[in-house]
């Protein structure tokens, strides 16, 4: 697996123009963590004035319509978070698949979109706690990563996979560091057979409850490539202890 690890704070549907002061203090630090790709993905109103605000992190919107432009009330297209400044988008969060009913096909082709329109690519995927229970984990992983991975050309060099299991988002719970091992590993196997050689460059990271106190274990873990973080990435404070903690 290339490159050096990935830092993505995840904002959800938080913040207001006052939170342009922790993507500045956050900017600031990350150049003294060369060794560390850090980007944060703000609310669609935030993104480019975020950029804007930073130099050095990247930034992302959280989700983007397949369509470039249309009538869509309320969306916005990957071509639009593009011309705002974005460098990436995530696709396919839980919150998307669960409270929006996106299916594996619309993560598809939500992602598709945005490598169209020259935007890195987060793609969630994630298992709930009843088919961890039922012994289901890999194989809800694997439908989800064949039924959302994009397919266009030169896909994999521009995807990242953040593997978020459902129950371990914003619960204070994390999976054992075996699990995550395991998982990663049944991922990468999947990217490997979905796209051949190239699987083997897609960046894996882990989401689900990351806090400073337990990201030096999580991202020691084989093919763990960093970490997509929600609640502590909404404060300059504990998102860069996770910063130094991947360093
Ligand atoms: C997320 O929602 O992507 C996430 C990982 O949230 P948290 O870190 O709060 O669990």
């Amino acid at each position: 697996m290339a490159g050096l690890p990935y830092i993505v704070g995840n904002w959800k549907m938080n913040g207001t123009r006052a939170m342009l002061n922790e993507a500045r203090a956050i900017d600031r630090a990350a150049a003294r963590f060369p060794k560390v790709q850090v980007a944060v993905a703000p609310p669609s109103t935030l993104i480019y004035r975020t950029r804007d605000a930073a130099d050095i992190i990247g930034v992302g919107g959280q989700d983007c319509h397949a369509q470039e432009s249309g009538a869509f009330t309320g969306d916005i297209s990957a071509v639009m978070l593009k011309d705002a400044g974005a460098d990436f988008t995530i696709v396919g969060h839980s919150e998307r698949r669960t409270l929006h009913g996106e299916t594996d096909a619309d993560v598809k082709a939500k992602a598709e979109a945005a490598l169209a329109a020259g935007l890195g690519v987060i793609l969630c995927v994630g298992e709930t706690e009843s088919e961890r229970d039922a012994g289901r984990a890999e194989a809800v992983v694997g439908a989800q990563l064949e039924g959302s991975c994009p397919q266009t050309d030169g896909a994999p060099e521009k995807l990242s996979v953040a593997y978020e299991p459902v129950w371990a988002i914003g619960t204070g719970r994390v999976p054992s560091v075996e699990d995550v091992a395991a998982m990663h590993k049944s991922i990468r196997d999947k990217l490997v057979a979905i796209y051949g050689e190239g699987g083997a460059e897609v960046r894996i990271l882990y989401g689900g409850s990351v806090k400073a106190d337990n990201a030096n274990e999580l991202l020691a873990v084989p093919e763990v490539g960093g970490a997509l973080v929600g609640g502590a990435s909404l404060t300059a404070e504990s998102f860069l202890a996770i910063v130094g903690a991947a360093a």
